[in-house]
């Protein structure tokens, strides 16, 4: 079969590998109908991620049919529909029984980083029962890769760690795809006031689109003046951190209100300053987290019944042999106004 595969910082290749087969019983082989590229994927490019090693497969999200099961998959058979969680668990470890599949003692963030991932023709996914859902006929694929990672992790680890209320007031610094997730499922509750921060225009106009109420150019103003000036000098009640650089993680200290959250879902190689000498005494709350997806079937039930439109987040779509030049085009954003580019076998 064909397969994206890592050769390390900054190479990869469209190249043949062995079709992947059922190693344990609780496996699954599936054939990818359909997957994405991640800004983790971009990371891994750079080498930020050093557990992905050369010969890797890389990719963690997508749908697809199922090729053959191992002989203890009771919940799926050859030929059933699928979508592939990011999140890979067993269901039994002291991590799944508290829900917290991210760090699953045999899986969590596994696909494309330790064991070969979607970003190919077939994909072996272990605990096949519990990392996989059933999806009903005709629904739209494209829409379900974005519940693959995306969608949960923007709820989870922006919404729900953040304790958004309704009428409360939100930052989100960073209007990728991720920031656009959490703008969209943070809209569940009704926030008042919804501030979306970012560099790229693009991005902040499609950000208005999405429901933003106010959107700041980071490059060209002063973020913290204009959070104050939209917040009656209070500042922000939940702050989301999607970048993962020190100066928006900063950011967000900022422009926390007293009694306020910050939620960081961004992906940090450095460290950053946590400014004790202004938080002690606010009463904030700050959050970290890997997606567990454990509001996938909430959320998949959200995009079914179409209260959400997850292809909004859509902007390319390739066939899984022009990957490397779907990379290209991921990796230039900006030029490209790239959200989500959607491959499909
Ligand atoms: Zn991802
Ligand atoms: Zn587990």
């Amino acid at each position: 079969m064909k397969a994206l595969v890592y050769h390390g910082p900054e190479k990869k290749s469209w190249e043949e590998k062995p079709k992947p087969t059922i190693v344990l019983p609780t496996d699954a082989v599936v054939r990818i109908t359909k997957t994405t590229i991640c800004g983790t994927d971009l990371h891994i490019m750079k080498g930020d991620v050093p557990t992905v090693t050369n010969g890797r497969i890389l990719g963690h999200e997508g749908v697809g049919i199922i090729e053959e099961t191992g002989t203890s998959v009771v919940n799926f058979k050859k030929g059933d529909h699928v979508l592939i969680s990011c999140i890979t668990s067993c269901g039994n470890c002291s991590y799944c029984k508290k829900a917290m599949y991210s760090h699953c003692e045999k899986g969590g963030w596994i696909l494309g980083n330790t064991i070969d991932g979607t970003q190919a023709e077939f994909v072996r996914i272990p605990f096949a029962d519990n990392s996989l859902y059933p999806i009903p006929a005709g629904s739209d694929e494209n829409a379900l890769v974005m519940l693959s990672d995306i969608l949960p992790t923007g709820f989870e680890c922006g919404v729900l760690n953040g304790k958004v209320k309704p009428g409360d007031t939100i930052a989100i610094i960073g209007a990728g795809p991720i920031g656009l997730a959490v703008l969209l499922t943070a809209q569940f509750y009704t926030p008042s006031e919804i501030i979306v921060v970012d560099q790229d225009e693009n991005r902040l106009a499609v950000a208005k689109a999405f429901g933003a109420t106010y959107t700041i150019n980071s490059a060209e103003s002063d973020v913290f003046a204009k959070v104050l000036g939209f917040t009656n000098g209070k500042g922000v009640d939940v702050a989301v951190e999607a970048v993962g650089i020190p100066a928006t993680f900063e950011m967000c200290e900022a422009i926390v209100t007293a009694g306020g959250h910050i939620a960081n879902i961004g992906v940090h190689g450095k460290s950053v300053n946590l400014h004790m000498e202004t938080l002690w005494s606010k009463n904030i709350t700050i959050t970290t987290r890997l997606v567990d997806t454990v509001s996938t079937p909430m959320l998949f039930k959200i995009v079914q019944a179409k209260k959400l439109d997850a292809t909004k987040l859509i902007t390319h779509q390739f066939k899984l042999d022009e990957i490397i030049k779907a990379y290209d085009t991921f990796e230039h954003a900006a030029t490209e106004k790239a959200l989500k580019v959607i491959l499909t076998a």
